[in-house]
């Protein structure tokens, strides 16, 4: 990455079609975007389809067809993970040769009875032939990033050590994010707070694989009248293009009265709202 490169923001709001899009997914597009268009910066979209029982192409041409409604279009080609499993192959095959990835067969079960201890299959030094998971060889270790203006710090341990390509040949989120993340010279990400201990081992990822350092800024989720996350996998109410739910996605974001800034197109209330708001305006 060149100097130049490094300096200019750039951006992305990277959903997994496992549903269709959702408030809790106009937030998160939303806050990127702004903050791309705030700061000077590119704003990416990219399609974390990599688990392809749960993604389907629907719900790809929901989220798809509903930014454009709001007319949030990527300044690059959309990019799709089921596309480049190869690049996170190769990520874990330097992983593989830094020893920071051990073969295991325990199941979820097993792994949990052995949560706060070393995994058995550690000390195998002759794995079985039958296909194996990969999962991180985490020891205690500091891990910290950026969250705006405030540095978020904690310990991983034996707790992280998490699967990072599964027995069934699927690659991991976190090493697929840090992947794309580092090759689309990302360095600013903007997601929900439900990803915010995911940030830590993503952190932990990049620096074993000597990737740069993004921004990252965590939003509040959504949630429903019980007070669980909005998500696609609880069946959270798709959305369409509509003021009302702009407004309440703002709301959101902290804007008291986003109407206010409303023209008579949905586009036309965003780049009211980008322009005459601060609200994620970053001073460094
Ligand atoms: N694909 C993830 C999701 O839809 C978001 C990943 C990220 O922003 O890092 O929850």
């Amino acid at each position: 990455m060149n100097k130049k490169s490094q300096l200019f923001y750039r951006g992305r709001f990277a959903p997994s079609p496992t549903g269709k899009m959702h408030l809790g997914s106009l937030v998160t597009a939303l806050a990127s975007f702004i903050e791309a268009r705030q700061n000077h910066g590119q704003w990416i979209i990219r399609i974390e389809d990599i688990d392809t029982e749960r993604c389907h192409s629907i719900f790809v041409s929901h989220i798809i067809d509903t930014l454009n409604g709001y007319c949030l279009i990527s300044d690059e080609d959309i990019l799709y993970q089921s596309q480049r499993l190869d690049y996170y192959l190769e990520s874990l095959t330097e992983l593989k040769n830094k020893g920071l990835v051990y073969p295991c067969s325990c199941n979820r079960a097993q792994r949990q009875a052995f949560k706060s201890q070393d995994c058995p299959c550690l000390k195998d030094k002759n794995p079985s032939n039958q296909r194996l998971s990969w999962r991180l060889h985490i020891d205690t270790v500091s891990s910290q990033f950026r969250d705006v203006n405030q540095l978020c710090s904690t310990h991983l341990g034996i707790e992280e050590r998490i699967i990072i390509y599964r027995n069934d040949g699927k690659v991991s989120y976190d090493l697929a994010v840090c992947v794309d993340d580092a090759l689309q010279q990302i360095n600013h990400v903007v997601r929900g707070a439900d990803l915010f201990h995911h940030t830590f081992v993503q952190r932990f990822i990049q620096e074993q694989l000597g990737y740069p350092e993004p921004i990252y800024r965590h939003i509040p989720v959504v949630l429903d009248e019980r007070g669980q996350k909005l998500s696609k996998q609880n069946l959270a109410k798709p959305i369409d293009c509509s003021f009302a739910c702009l407004s309440a996605a703002l709301q959101h974001l902290g804007i008291a009265d986003p109407t206010i800034h409303f023209t008579n197109t949905l586009a036309g209330s965003i780049n009211n709202i980008i322009n005459h708001t601060h609200l994620f305006q970053l001073n460094a």
